[in-house]
């Protein structure tokens, strides 16, 4: 889409360098998408020069700029190979959930996918569900670190102030290392994601569950060792951690639909992570009275399911 309201793009990764009427370009996919009629300049960061993905013994550094066809690699690159996290395991199902052509994906960055702040944003989803931190840096030359979980706020919020640049995302080997599965569902075939879960079983026996695309902004369940829950105390715990309006509501997915199966996948997650049958039925399916029957909610022609797991 023309964007006739810009009258200069400045190659910059400079926060210092923002002024009103700006926006920092990445891969372009959402700004010459959705068009805009108030920007001046776009701050490209084409020319940024950060390396893409950078491994070490601690874990992933992300540049905000690398883009999904540089992430879906990773897996394979020999840095990550011989470090055999399971973690791992979670990249390329994140990525595919990105359903577009290879252009976007060559295009798309990690940055520009968690700024956008879309619910069903798989970069979120991935980043937030490895406990991935991100370092922001603002326009007084300051810099803050905050958990990816807590930089999407709501349908297309998040955290930053104006000006703010993300500038990478770190990604722990503590949750590289655990054991990972992982669930979507879309209501069709190559359509975006209503739901999607990311589970882990860390090495000291923490559970941790997150919720992205049923919910307008990530959830994190945390269940410490010793207090991994059983079925019952699972729906109870996403019942009070995600209230109904928290449940997000677009053409991609009714609220009652994207609640019932954040509440089964859920369940499937910690039935795959404990090694244990899942409980579907008796006073864990459905999850509440006031939920409404399974046969009741819209249809998933060609669901999209997808289990991956690391050992
Ligand atoms: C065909 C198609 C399919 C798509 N499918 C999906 C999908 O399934 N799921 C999904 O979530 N999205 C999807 N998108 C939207 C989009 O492609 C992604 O969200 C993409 O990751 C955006 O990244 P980008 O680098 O192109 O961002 P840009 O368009 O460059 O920027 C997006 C926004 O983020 C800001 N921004 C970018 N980088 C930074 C940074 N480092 N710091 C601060 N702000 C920044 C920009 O100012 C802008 O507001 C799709 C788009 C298309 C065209």
């Amino acid at each position: 889409m023309d964007m006739n309201t810009i009258e200069a793009v400045v190659p910059t990764t400079d926060p210092a360098q923002w002024r009103d009427g700006d926006a920092w370009l990445a891969g372009g996919t959402v700004l010459f998408s959705y068009g805009s009629t108030v920007l001046k300049r776009l701050l490209d960061l084409g020319q940024a020069d950060w390396p893409a993905v950078t491994v070490t013994d601690e874990g992933i550094e992300l540049a905000a700029t690398c883009t999904v066809a540089e992430l879906y690699a990773v897996p394979v690159s020999p840095a990550a190979a011989t470090l055999e996290w399971p973690g791992l395991a979670l990249i390329r199902p994140c990525c595919d959930s990105f359903v577009a052509s290879f252009k976007i994906w060559n295009m798309s960055t990690v940055g520009g996918n968690i700024c956008t702040g879309l619910p069903a944003g798989p970069m979120t989803s991935l980043c937030a569900g490895l406990d991935g931190v991100a370092t922001i840096l603002s326009p007084d030359g300051g810099s803050r670190t905050v958990p990816v979980a807590d930089v999407v706020i709501g349908d297309m919020q998040t955290i930053l102030a104006p000006g703010e640049l993300l500038r990478s995302v770190h990604l722990p080997a503590t949750a590289l290392s655990a054991r990972v599965a992982f669930r979507r569902l879309s209501l069709s075939n190559l359509g975006r994601s209503g739901v999607l879960l990311i589970g882990r079983l860390d090495a000291d026996n923490t559970l941790v569950i997150t919720v992205t695309a049923s919910t307008k902004r990530p959830v994190q369940l945390r269940f410490p060792a010793g207090q991994v829950p059983d079925a019952g105390t699972l729906a109870d715990a996403v019942g009070e951690s995600i209230p109904w309006p928290l449940y997000h509501d677009d053409i991609h997915g009714l609220p009652a639909w994207r609640r019932d199966m954040t509440f089964k996948l859920a369940e499937e997650i910690r039935a795959e992570l404990l090694g244990e049958s899942m409980t579907v039925s008796g006073d864990f399916w459905p999850p509440h009275a006031t939920s409404p029957q399974p046969s009741t909610q819209p249809q998933a022609s060609g669901t999209q399911k997808e289990a991956h797991h690391g050992n």
